[in-house]
C-alpha cells in the first residue's frame, strides 16, 4: 500500500477520498486554489499545497503545479477525483512520466474511452450493444451526411465526440434543419473542446439513463457491482440517482453487467469505471463510459457494502480485488439527492457563505459534504455542496428515509435545491419508479411555486 497519496481536486469529492486514505492508514496531501485556502478539509488533511489562483485553469487544471506538490510532498500517486483532470490521459500520462502511479486506467484506456467514436468503436468490438448511428466521425459531405441520418431515421442527435457534462449536443426533427446542426455542433465542440468532431445517433424518444458501475485490477480480474438509475436530470446533468433501478427485471439487468465486465477484460481496463446507457423498450443502448469514480458512486456503497473509492486506491497500488462476483450481495435500496447551491426555483447559482448548515442523521442516512456553518461557498466552481444519500431495505423505506433527512436538513445564508427535492420525494410519478429521462424537466415546466 501506497504511505502518501496527492488529492488533485476540491470539495466533497477531496474529502470523501482523505477518508478512504485514513481508513487505508494513507497519509492524504490536498492541493487547493486560493478560493479554498480556508476550507476545513483542507485543514484536516494531513499535509496542504496551494497550487494557484482560484481560477480552475491556473489551479486544479494546472498539471505543471499540482506534479511539482506531489514531487515536494514526496506522495507516491495521485487521485484525481472527478471533474478537472479526472480524464484527461495527457495528465495521467505526465502523472506517471514524473514517476508517481496515477489512481485510475491507463492513459490508453482514457483517451479511448474520452472519444465517444473510438468509445462505441470499442464497445461495438467487445459486444456490447450501442445506439445506433453512425460508425466514425461525421464526414465534410452534406450528401453523405444527409444520407446517413436518413439511414438511421429522424429525429437523430448530433454529438460532440470529444463532449462531456452534458454540453455538445443537438437533436434534429427533420432534413432541413440537419445541415445547419451539424455546422454549430461542430464549431461550439470546437470551442469548448478543442476537437471539432462530431458523429450521429439515433434520438431516443423517451429512455431511461442506466449505468453500471465495474471494478478491475492488474491481475485480469473485473467485475460489475450492479446499476444505478440516474434519469432525474436537468440539462443532460444528474440531480437524483438511485440503485438499484426500479421495475427491471434481474436477468436484464445481469445481460449488460457480464457484457461490461466482458468489455473491461478486453480493453485491459483497470480500476473503476461506469458504462453509461440509455434504456427503451427493455433494450439497452452504451452512450459513453466514465474512467473515474462519479459523484453517485455511494449509492452503490450503500447497496453493495464495498468502498468503491477505496478499491480504486487498492488496485492501483496492485492488488487483487478482494472478492468475485459471486460474492457480490446487493441489500435494499439506495437513493441520492445531489444539493447545489442554487435557487430551487430558477436554477442559477447561489454561491456566498452558510451561516447555518444543518445536516440530517439517523440509520440509514449518509451526508457527503465538505461544507459546514461559517463555510463560504466559492462562486469559481461546481455549485454542488454535497449529497445526502438514504439506504433502506426497500425502495419505500429507502425514499421515507430521505423525506426525514430532507425534513431535518438546514441550510441559511445560501439557497439550496433541498425544496427541489422535497417537492420531487412526494411527487406520484417519481415514487411509481422508472421516470424517463425527460420526466423532471416536464415537471420543472409545469411546477408551481
Ligand atoms: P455527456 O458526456 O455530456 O454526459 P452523454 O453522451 O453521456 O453526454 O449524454 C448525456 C445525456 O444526454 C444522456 O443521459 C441523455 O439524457 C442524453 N442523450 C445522449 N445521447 C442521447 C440519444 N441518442 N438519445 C436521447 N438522449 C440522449
Amino acid at each position: 500500500m501506497f504511505k502518501k497519496i496527492l488529492i488533485a481536486n476540491r470539495g466533497e469529492i477531496a474529502l470523501r477520498i482523505q477518508r478512504a486514505c485514513r481508513e487505508l492508514g494513507v497519509r492524504a496531501v490536498i492541493v487547493y486554489s486560493e478560493a479554498d485556502r480556508d476550507a476545513k478539509y483542507v485543514k484536516l488533511a494531513d499535509e496542504s499545497v496551494c497550487i494557484g489562483p482560484a481560477a480552475s485553469a491556473l489551479s486544479y487544471l494546472n498539471m505543471p503545479a499540482i506534479i511539482s506538490a506531489a514531487e515536494v510532498t514526496d506522495a507516491e500517486a495521485i487521485h484525481p477525483g472527478y471533474g478537472f483532470l479526472s480524464e484527461n490521459a495527457d495528465f495521467a500520462e505526465r502523472v506517471q512520466q514524473s514517476g508517481f502511479v496515477f489512481i485510475g486506467p491507463t492513459p490508453e484506456a482514457i483517451r479511448t474511452m474520452g472519444d465517444k467514436v473510438s468509445a462505441k468503436q470499442a464497445m461495438i468490438r467487445s459486444g456490447v450493444p450501442c445506439v445506433p448511428g453512425s460508425e466514425n466521425a461525421l464526414p465534410d459531405d452534406p450528401k453523405e451526411i444527409t444520407r446517413q441520418a436518413r439511414a438511421i431515421g429522424y429525429p437523430v442527435i448530433i454529438k460532440a465526440s470529444g463532449g462531456g457534462g452534458g454540453r455538445g449536443m443537438r437533436v434534429v426533427h427533420t432534413e432541413a434543419a440537419l445541415l445547419h446542426a451539424v455546422l454549430t455542433t461542430r464549431a461550439e465542440a470546437g470551442a469548448a473542446f478543442g476537437n471539432p468532431s462530431v458523429y450521429m445517433e439515433k434520438f431516443l424518444e423517451n429512455p431511461r439513463h442506466i449505468e453500471i458501475q465495474v471494478l478491475a485490477d492488474t491481475h485480469r480480474n473485473a467485475v460489475w457491482l450492479g446499476e444505478r438509475d440516474c434519469s432525474m436530470q436537468r440539462r443532460h446533468q444528474k440531480i437524483i440517482e438511485e440503485a438499484p433501478a426500479p421495475g427491471i427485471a434481474r436477468r436484464i439487468i445481469e445481460r449488460i453487467g457480464e457484457r461490461c465486465v466482458a468489455a473491461c477484460k478486453k480493453i485491459g481496463y483497470r480500476g473503476a469505471g461506469t458504462f453509461e446507457f440509455l434504456f427503451e423498450d427493455g433494450e439497452f443502448y452504451f452512450i459513453e463510459m466514465n474512467t473515474r469514480v462519479q459523484v453517485e458512486h455511494p449509492v452503490t456503497e450503500l447497496v453493495t457494502g464495498i468502498d468503491i473509492v477505496q478499491m480504486q486506491i487498492r488496485v492501483a497500488a496492485g492488488e487483487k480485488l478482494p472478492f468475485t462476483q459471486r460474492q457480490i450481495a446487493m441489500r435494499g435500496h439506495a437513493i441520492e439527492c445531489r444539493v447545489n447551491a442554487e435557487d430551487p426555483y430558477k436554477y442559477t447559482p447561489s454561491p456566498g457563505r452558510i451561516t447555518t448548515w444543518h445536516p440530517p442523521g439517523g440509520p440509514g442516512v449518509r451526508v457527503d459534504s465538505h461544507a459546514y456553518s461559517n463555510y463560504f461557498v466559492p462562486p469559481h466552481y461546481d455549485s454542488m455542496i454535497g449529497k445526502i444519500i438514504c439506504h433502506g431495505d426497500t425502495r419505500e423505506q429507502a425514499l421515507a428515509r430521505m423525506r426525514t433527512a430532507l425534513r431535518e436538513t438546514v441550510i441559511e445564508g445560501i439557497l439550496t435545491n433541498v425544496p427541489l427535492h422535497r417537492e420531487l420525494m412526494v411527487d406520484a410519478k417519481f415514487m411509481d419508479g422508472g421516470t424517463s429521462i425527460h420526466y423532471l424537466e416536464g415537471w420543472m415546466n409545469q411546477r408551481k411555486r
